[in-house]
């Protein structure tokens, strides 16, 4: 099974983590969701009939909550559309995240979100406000959402950032916020 709220949309051309290195690598269940790169709200469950059906009449949370609303599943299938006729714009924030990283000396962005570790909790908020300062908006994540010592903040590349914007953003965190660069 694989949870790919992270890669579809953005990963292998926007068909998601099971085609990331070019080929198809199938999975039994595929799980994601409708709220990330699909710009909607929901999810879904790709797998075999019986398993949708297993899932469907037997899932509590599932079965005991009101489905989504028609208006949100048509705009998450215009999304689906618009990402398959033009894989190249999906794959826009995987490259400009690898550019990021590239410029930071961090291992290779695998997604469009690059996580910058800093450690320590005030140093990362702060971090995050000089970003805002300077026009980058960057969201600083802490315990207990992570481990302790492991405050950090969490870029989203987009495809409609510029290259140019990225590269400046790289340049400010390498500059002024101190961890910045080091994996
Ligand atoms: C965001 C996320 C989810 C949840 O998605 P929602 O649609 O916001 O509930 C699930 N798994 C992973 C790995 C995520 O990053």
């Amino acid at each position: 099974m694989t949870d790919d709220a992270h890669g579809i949309g953005v990963v292998g051309g926007g068909r998601g983590s099971s085609f990331a290195d070019g080929d198809h690598h199938p999975v039994d269940l595929q799980m994601g969701t409708l709220s990330k790169a699909i710009g909607g709200y929901g999810g879904y469950l790709a797998a075999s009939h019986s398993v949708c059906e297993l899932i469907r009449t037997r899932c509590r949370t599932f079965i005991y909550s009101t489905g989504l609303p028609p208006g949100a599943v048509a705009a998450s299938i215009a999304a689906l559309d618009l990402i398959e006729a033009d894989p190249e714009f999906a794959a826009r924030p995987l490259e400009l995240a690898r550019a990021f990283t590239r410029e930071l000396n961090l291992p290779a962005a695998e997604s469009p979100i690059v996580p910058v570790v800093l450690g320590d909790t005030a140093k990362t908020m702060a971090a995050a406000e000089l970003l805002e300062a300077e026009g980058y908006l960057v969201v600083p994540i802490r315990p207990p959402t992570v481990p302790d010592g492991t405050a950090r903040l969490r870029i989203t590349f987009s495809a409609a950032h510029r290259r140019e914007d990225v590269l400046g953003l790289a340049q400010v965190i390498r500059e002024r916020v101190n961890g910045g660069g080091t994996p």
